[in-house]
């Protein structure tokens, strides 16, 4: 086996997400809840722990503003996964979702699943955020810390940063047309940039987003030249994106 294969690397950490999400009771209190959530004006969410034979969904709960709080207070059980809403954004978490994920790490060492619901032309989409290796997301933010690469005002990663730098990039090929998508789905452009930045960076971290039949896909991208989509054969650098199976 290849364990430098992005796919086989991270396979086991996303068949375990979709394991939790396809579970009736997260099924129950929190997909549909959240699904229900993509256009309330406001955020919500929900913190999901280990039960010896199962889960423990919170009730859900309304954010005071865009940078809620997981309930994780509430669970008698280890937090293990958390879900929440986007108030009629798209799914694609943001850089704020990644660093406090990280962060959480501190107090809750087996969290390694977030689930982010949003608004995608009317349907709702989900993404998350899956931690494959939490050692490797701790070494991520000591070179990436938080206060340097984060901007608080738009909770997405600081441009002009060290890893803005490289976010973007990807982000813009994105953005800009200058790409190849061979996954069958859709993913906004700052998904493409954490998926660039995370395999870089080896962050112990993907992303992935939930296919038609609601299963977790990792999302790869790496940018490479490429042969620009019609551009009459130009070969300029762009992101090449695709999806693990
Ligand atoms: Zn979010």
């Amino acid at each position: 086996m290849n364990i430098t294969d992005p796919c086989k690397k991270t396979q086991a950490s996303i068949t375990a997400a979709n394991n939790v999400l396809k579970n009736p009771e997260v099924q129950t209190k929190m997909d549909a809840v959240l699904k229900g959530k993509i256009n309330a004006p406001k955020e919500w969410s929900v913190a999901i722990g280990q039960k010896p034979d199962g889960y423990e969904v919170t009730p859900a709960i309304e954010q005071d503003s865009t940078k809620g709080t997981v309930p994780s207070s509430q669970l008698m059980n280890t937090y293990i996964a958390d879900g929440h809403s986007h108030a009629g954004n798209p799914g694609v978490p943001s850089g704020g979702d990644l660093y406090k994920m990280i962060k959480a790490l501190e107090d809750s060492p087996a969290l390694r699943y977030r689930y982010v619901y949003g608004n995608y032309g009317g349907l709702p989409e989900v993404y998350a955020f899956v931690i494959d290796n939490p050692a490797l997301a701790k070494d991520f933010v000591n070179q990436f810390p938080e206060s340097e690469n984060y901007d608080p005002k738009t909770h997405g990663i600081k441009e002009e940063s060290p890893l803005g730098k490289e976010f973007y990039r990807a982000e813009n090929h994105a953005s800009e047309g200058r790409f190849t998508n061979s996954s069958g789905e859709n993913y906004e452009s700052r998904a493409v940039g954490f998926a660039y930045i995370l395999e870089k960076y080896n962050a112990g971290i993907s992303i992935a987003k939930t296919d038609a039949n609601g299963n977790l896909k990792k999302i790869n991208a790496n940018v490479q030249q490429i042969t620009v989509p019609n551009s009459g054969g130009k070969v300029k650098e762009g992101v090449k994106i695709s999806k693990c199976p």
